[in-house]
């Protein structure tokens, strides 16, 4: 089986393709390319819905690394759906449930900005579209307010956010570039994605971001956490709109 194209890598806003089903197993439906970001980096993976030529739609419940076949992507339908309109061959709009996915980019780049304001190693990450926490390998106290302040500054700042691409051996002459313990880029690609927030942040990550810092509006610092003597949690919701 061939791997999916991760039409997502390049282009965070793009929210649907046309596609062909590759193959269908325990593990979801595979397409030769896709616009759903499987669950990866802390985010979570997408959903949407699969629909085929003859207007059948497929409600897709999550978006994982498909275990068997590395580089491709299963597409998890909605427990008992009909599956019988989307066999391998048959050509699909595959659409991204966008208002779940924006939650996701919001959350995702107000995350780096948390590291921009928390110099400290990250040691886990979850982005949700109902909150987003990451996990400081840290023993000093946090201030949520400060926090909550800091986040809204880099917000109104509107700084540019954008990917590229850099060498693994330009990333190993830049060990500071890895923030994360526990989370190091995938290697052996020769290539690895890196996330600027021009004059903010710079790390590797293959998740999906909003293009300026302005689009992630009103965020909060919601709780602090001591998970362990080493561990300050910090979660994010979404504030009132300005
Ligand atoms: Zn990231």
């Amino acid at each position: 089986m061939s791997a999916t194209e991760e039409l997502f890598r390049e282009d965070a806003t793009l929210l649907a393709c046309e596609a062909t089903v590759l193959s269908l197993d325990e593990e979801g439906l595979v397409l030769d390319r896709t616009v759903f970001y499987p669950l990866g980096g802390g985010q979570a993976g997408d959903t949407g819905w699969l629909v085929a030529p003859d207007g059948s739609r497929l409600a897709i419940a999550d978006t994982r690394k498909h275990k068997g076949h590395p580089g491709a992507i299963g597409h998890v339908p909605a427990a008992g759906a009909d599956l019988s309109a989307f066999a391998p061959g048959t050509r699909v709009s595959a659409q991204v449930d966008a208002e779940r996915r924006r939650a996701h980019m919001r959350f995702h780049t107000a995350t780096h900005l948390l590291c921009a304001l928390i110099p400290h190693p990250v040691d886990g990450c979850s982005i949700t579209a109902g909150y987003a926490r990451l996990d400081f390998h840290m023993s000093e106290p946090l201030d949520k307010e400060a926090l909550t302040a800091g986040l809204a500054r880099l917000v109104a700042e509107a700084h540019p956010v954008r990917h590229r691409w850099i060498s693994e051996a330009e990333l190993d002459a830049n060990p500071g570039l890895v923030r994360s313990m526990s989370v190091q880029p995938p290697r052996g690609l020769g290539r690895v994605r890196v996330l600027e927030i021009e004059a903010v942040d710079l790390q590797p990550c293959g998740g999906t971001h909003v293009a300026n810092t302005a689009d992630i509006g009103a965020v909060v610092v919601t709780k602090i956490e001591k998970k362990s003597a080493m561990t300050r949690r910090v979660v994010l919701g979404f504030g009132p709109a300005a």
